[in-house]
């Protein structure tokens, strides 16, 4: 099957067309400024007639069989990919709130599809959906109920897409069935979250009601005392002030001044204080947490590293797994140096459980739900 995917923004789309038999990728694409004047296209309708125009060539062969849609959240209500319609694309808009850069962004990126190609059938692939299984002793925030019941606050947890992506990848190469697979498994890229897999499913994961909850990140400031914000508050700063500082000004930049992980390692290791604060705090934050999910899982069989450092920085991960000797977690030198774009073990034979490294492909996931959407109804 043929497969567009579209990860929609305010401001910019990417795009891929993928065949998903043999997993070749046919073109990608990045459209951006859109709405910004300057040129640029004035909207998302716009935008989507550059990528036709850009696809010219490979569609003349081979039309589209279907679009998937990267849409970040998808609330309580949706626990897989579905396939769209007119009613599934309001529930959408009317999770706005609740991911106010995203989903606006994504229900106009499904509106210019529909517009363009009414018969092409579409599918939402949701970033929240595989943490739907959490139960509520995991998602449960300790305050009062009605926070809950007026404005939906819990846990929803993110990077779905790749947590389940990566969970199918580490089974299979363990030979462990799906279903009887515990692990913890650690996204670390611009966005870093961490999961813990019971019986192939989430359990729990360190993203919350947004994005910001959780480990350190790139420009993201993760778990603080929230006693900060009203302090800050009380200080002058306005809502917008710490969101923007939180989430834009935080995690790595705040530490090291900048969100780079290659340029981080290099500087410690040139001996820059800043720099090595940085990665003490970052991998000590995210060893505490893996101590946290190897408990939550009752016994991980395997502890997974994905997402670019996740799967480039042995730095890091050496860092990681040297502050969990405690769980008698140990790599392999030689295989944790090792570069390569394969899912691969870099544990010692000694290790109590094996640490892996699966490389994570969320529009090669994307893809491939939409086809087993649309294949669903067909069939
Ligand atoms: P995004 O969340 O934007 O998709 P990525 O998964 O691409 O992010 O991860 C970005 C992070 O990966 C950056 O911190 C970058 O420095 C780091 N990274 C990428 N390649 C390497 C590498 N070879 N060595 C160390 N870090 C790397």
């Amino acid at each position: 099957m043929r497969v567009l995917v579209i990860n929609s923004g305010s401001s910019s789309l990417k795009y891929q067309v993928r065949d998903t038999t043999s997993n070749q990728v046919g073109a990608n694409g990045l459209i951006e400024r859109i709405g910004e004047g300057a040129g640029g296209p004035a909207d998302h309708g716009e935008a989507m007639d550059q990528v036709e125009a850009e696809l010219e060539g490979v569609l003349a062969g081979k039309p589209l069989d279907a679009v998937g849609h990267r849409v970040v959240h998808g609330g309580e209500r949706f626990g897989e990919p579905v396939l769209i319609n007119n009613e599934i694309t309001r529930a959408i808009e009317r999770l706005n709130p609740l991911a106010p850069l995203h989903n606006p962004a994504n229900v106009l990126g499904i509106r210019a599809i529909t517009a363009k190609w009414p018969e092409l059938p579409q599918v939402a692939v949701f970033d929240t959906a595989f943490h739907r299984t959490l139960p509520e002793h995991a998602w449960r925030y300790a305050v009062p109920d009605s926070l809950y019941r007026q404005y939906g606050i819990r846990r929803y947890g993110f990077h779905g897409t790749s947590h389940e992506f990566v969970t199918g990848r580490a089974a299979e190469l363990l030979g462990i069935p799906l279903e009887q697979f515990n692990a913890v498994v650690a996204h670390l890229g611009n966005g870093v979250s961490l999961t813990a897999i019971q019986g192939g499913a989430s359990v729990d994961t360190s993203m919350g009601f947004t994005p910001l909850e959780g480990l350190v990140m790139g420009t993201r400031s993760g778990d603080l005392d929230p006693s900060i914000l009203i302090y800050l508050q009380r200080q002058g700063l306005s809502a917008d002030e710490i969101d923007t500082m939180l989430n834009r000004e935080s995690g790595l930049k705040a530490l090291a001044g900048n969100n780079d992980m290659r340029a981080i390692v290099d500087a410690a290791e040139a001996g820059d204080q800043r720099a090595q604060t940085a990665l003490a705090v970052t991998s000590y934050r995210l060893a505490k947490y893996i101590g946290g999910y190897h408990v939550a899982v009752g016994g991980a069989q395997a502890l997974v590293f994905t997402a670019g450092i996740g799967e480039n920085s042995s730095v890091f991960r050496a860092q990681v797994v040297g502050r969990l000797g405690a769980l008698g977690l140990k790599l392999d030198v030689e295989a944790n140096r090792l570069r390569s774009g394969s899912p691969r073990v870099i544990s010692a034979p000694d290790s109590a459980i094996p640490v892996l490294v699966v490389p994570t492909d969320e529009e090669r996931a994307i893809a491939e739900a939409t086809a087993a959407v649309v294949n669903s109804i067909h069939g």
